[in-house]
């Protein structure tokens, strides 16, 4: 006999990462208690997002064409890349239009407890990238924009080791106080960071 259309749906929930069966029926209930058309939305939005994106094989950022955007643009420093942890990280520092050179998602961070571990990881990807670009094209620094957290920092450390080894400079991305907070507040890490990262007083 077919499979229901309500265990059909759980089972292919569950086969999303963090998703078991719970949460995958409190999703069900949850599309059933919308309108029939958000679900066709939702749908349509799965079915647009795996007919048009891909990953860039250079960079690993989520892309309408291969090679991204960033990496086909010719007045984009090829000496210089940051690395981070998702897609939406690189459209953040974007954003921010802060930064000039090219980038490398990780597509995640290093996680003994989730047992992902440098081959779950873009980070092969990364030292060839490094190793392989040569003459004009050469990277010479690689600076680490994993989150400050305990497992992008743990990431930032591995990184930081393979990448000595292949004689590029290695920079980490500065953390200093949030706006808004309060040095009682940021965490011991963030104000040690703060202290070593100041900057001259503009007078
Ligand atoms: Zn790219």
């Amino acid at each position: 006999m077919a499979e229901s259309a309500y265990d059909n749906l759980l089972d292919e929930l569950e086969k999303l990462p963090g998703i078991g069966r719970r949460s995958a029926e409190r999703i069900a209930f949850h599309l059933l208690r919308q309108s029939a058309e958000s679900s066709v939305h939702l749908a349509n939005a799965l079915t647009r997002f795996r007919t048009n994106l891909k990953v860039c094989d250079t960079c690993g950022h989520v892309t309408e064409s291969d090679p991204c955007p960033i990496c086909a643009d010719p007045k984009r420093d090829t000496w210089t890349l940051l690395v981070v942890e998702q897609p939406s990280d690189v459209v953040a520092i974007e954003q921010a239009g802060a930064y000039r050179g090219r980038y490398h998602v990780l597509m995640g961070r290093l996680s003994p407890m989730e047992a992902i571990g440098a081959g779950e990881l873009n980070i092969a990807g990364l030292l060839d990238r490094v190793k392989s670009a040569k003459g004009d094209d050469a990277i010479t620094e690689v600076i680490l924009g994993t989150n400050p957290t305990l497992e992008g920092d743990g990431t930032a450390l591995y990184l930081a080791e393979s990448l000595t080894q292949l004689g590029v400079k290695v920079t980490r991305l500065a953390r200093g106080m949030p706006v808004g907070s309060s040095l009682q507040t940021v965490s011991k890490a963030v104000l040690s960071d703060a202290i070593q990262a100041r900057t001259q007083s503009a007078s």
